[in-house]
Order: C-alpha cells, then sequence, then structure tokens
C-alpha cells in the first residue's frame, strides 16, 4: 500500500535540514517502522504526560475525477502524488482518529468512517482499538472535529439498528458545527450531495443526546486540550491543541487533506471545503503557525501514523513524518 511503501514527501535539503535541526528529540519513522505501524494499526507516542495513540482506520481510494480539486487537473494531481514518490492511479485518503489518555481517561478525538464510507479499505478502527488494548465501554470522552462521514460515522452503528458504539462516552461536539448541521430548515440550504449527511446527523445526535456536550472556540474542552476554531472546511470545523509540560500537538484535523496535494499546494481547493477560500485562509494560518512554533502535528488524512512536523518548502509547505 501507497503509505507504507513511500517515503513521505521529497523534501528540499535545505527543509529536511531545517526539520533535523530544530529538534534533537525527533526520531524519524523509516520506511520499515510505518509499515509495522500500519500492519500492527496503531502508533503511541506521548505529548509531556499525555499519551497519544493514533489509530488507523484504512484508506480510501479515491478515483481522479476532474472535480476532486476545484484550481488543478488530474494531471497536475497526479504530478504532485508522483513527486512524492506515491501511486498515481489513484488519491490514496487514509482516516486517522487519535486517542489520547489523560491521567486516567481515555479520551478518542473523531470515531473513523465506522465502516459505512470511504470504500472497501476503510473500516478497521474498531479492530486496531482492540489490538491497542482498548474496550469501547471504556471511553470516556470523545471530541469531534467536525461532522463529515469519516469523522462521526463510526459513533454509531449502521440504520436502522443504530446503536451507540461507546455507550459511556461524553461526546463533546463544536457549538458552531452542532447548530449548523441539527438545524432542520438548513438542509434545504445545502448543497443536493450534502442532504443525506445532514439527515443521517440529525437521525444520530438526539439518540445520544444525554451524552452530547457543545464548546466554544476556544475552550479548554478537557485538561489540556484547548479547541482552536479552524472553520472553512465546515462551518464549525475545529482543530484541537494538545498540551503537557513543553510538549503540544495540533490536531489539525482537515484543515489540510492528503499533505502532497495540499499542505505541498495550500492553494488548491478540495471538493470536501464547504467555503474554499475561508478554509484556505484557515490552513495558511494555521500551518504558519505550527512552522513558526516548531509543532508537532498530526492530521487525519496525513499517511498513518500521521503525525510529524509541517516546514516551509519553496511556495508551499511539506509534511515530515516522525
Ligand atoms: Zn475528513
Amino acid at each position: 500500500m501507497y503509505e507504507i511503501t513511500r517515503r513521505d514527501l521529497i523534501l528540499s535539503s535545505a527543509a529536511a535540514a531545517a526539520v533535523l535541526g530544530l529538534d534533537r528529540r525527533v526520531a524519524f519513522l523509516g520506511t520499515a517502522h510505518a509499515q509495522t505501524a500500519t500492519a500492527q494499526g496503531f502508533h503511541r507516542y506521548n505529548v509531556g504526560n499525555i499519551e497519544v495513540t493514533a489509530l488507523y482506520d484504512g484508506v480510501w481510494e479515491r478515483a481522479h475525477d476532474a472535480a476532486f480539486i476545484k484550481n488543478a487537473s488530474v494531471e497536475e494531481t497526479k504530478a504532485a502524488l508522483a513527486a512524492a514518490g506515491m501511486p498515481t492511479d489513484f488519491v490514496p485518503v487514509p482516516f486517522t482518529p487519535n486517542m489520547l489518555k489523560i491521567g486516567g481517561q481515555v479520551v478518542l478525538i473523531d470515531t473513523g468512517t465506522g465502516g459505512q464510507t470511504g470504500g472497501p479499505k476503510a473500516g478497521l478502527f474498531m479492530k486496531h482499538l482492540a489490538a491497542a488494548g482498548v474496550d469501547p465501554g471504556s471511553v470516556n470522552h470523545i471530541l469531534i472535529s467536525h461532522f463529515h462521514p469519516d469523522h462521526i460515522f463510526g459513533l454509531m452503528t449502521k440504520a436502522p439498528e443504530n446503536k451507540p458504539i461507546f455507550p459511556n462516552a461524553a461526546v463533546h461536539v463544536p457549538a458552531v458545527e452542532y447548530t449548523f448541521w441539527m438545524d432542520s430548515a438548513g438542509i434545504e440550504k445545502l448543497a443536493e450531495a450534502r442532504r443525506p449527511l445532514a439527515r443521517r446527523v440529525q437521525e444520530i445526535f438526539p439518540l445520544i443526546k444525554d451524552n452530547v456536550r457543545t464548546f466554544e472556540g476556544g475552550a479548554e474542552v478537557l485538561p489540556g486540550v484547548r479547541s482552536v476554531d479552524a472553520h472553512g472546511h465546515t462551518p464549525g470545523h475545529t482543530a484541537f491543541h494538545v498540551s503537557s509540560g513543553k510538549d503540544e500537538l495540533l490536531v489539525l484535523g482537515d484543515v489540510t487533506n492528503v499533505p502532497a496535494l495540499f499542505v505541498r499546494n495550500p492553494g488548491w481547493h478540495a471538493v470536501f471545503d464547504q467555503d474554499a477560500t475561508m478554509a484556505e485562509a484557515t490552513r495558511r494560518k494555521l500551518l504558519d503557525r505550527v512552522v513558526a512554533d516548531k509543532t508537532m502535528v498530526t492530521g487525519y488524512h496525513f499517511p498513518f501514523p500521521a503525525a510529524g512536523k509541517i516546514v516551509k518548502d519553496g511556495s508551499g509547505y511539506a509534511f515530515v513524518a516522525v
């Protein structure tokens, strides 16, 4: 599979040196290590006293189509994949929710596809959660970045069963996102393609309403985890800043999709971005911030284990996996 054979990104030597020089504790995952991590389905690391586990939910091998990136052609898309050492037959879009252990609390950030979206190679999240030794009943909190299917369909089994998968978890959702998708009059304002999702959102959340908590931008949602408004991809799309002691991690969610395309070319507009202009402004702002602060990041659609640093690289940026 692409994410275990490719060498992350082809960086200019200056960019690579900048990363290597900035933090001696950064240990690069070699191809073999990334391969092992993907095969076992999870990868652990620490942010201060917080234990982070990246959990692999699989990959969507998305067929090329001209509508995928509004301002780049299929040929340009293939060229960017090739430049990153990736196969060009399709766009590989992996899914990586994260789990945090904060004190004794088990926290998920997003829940994966639930095997209900993302094609036949997605839906491995529950298997890999079990491999990481976690029972769904022991999950205390779930933080949701936004309400796209690949982030929330893992909350509940398929209709008509609709059984909550994490019955004991408080589900923390961005207030703006919740209000937008739960507005029944708002469905009519959505693009046709998004209406079934809105209906599903309005089916899921009332069934777990006793567990749902909304939070505002900038709120400390849990100890050491602060929400960061990252609107544009969706109206309430949210990143999470995780910190403990001197260590920090910015959980980017879908601020950018596949890095070989959209970190390298931050001005490219993926069809998934609801307000593409706002999404691009958010992307540039947050990428500039993590470059300046040398902050570790994780991205939901980054190659597993989806953690590393961002550096400036020519006119765009590059993701350097750790
Ligand atoms: Zn997504």
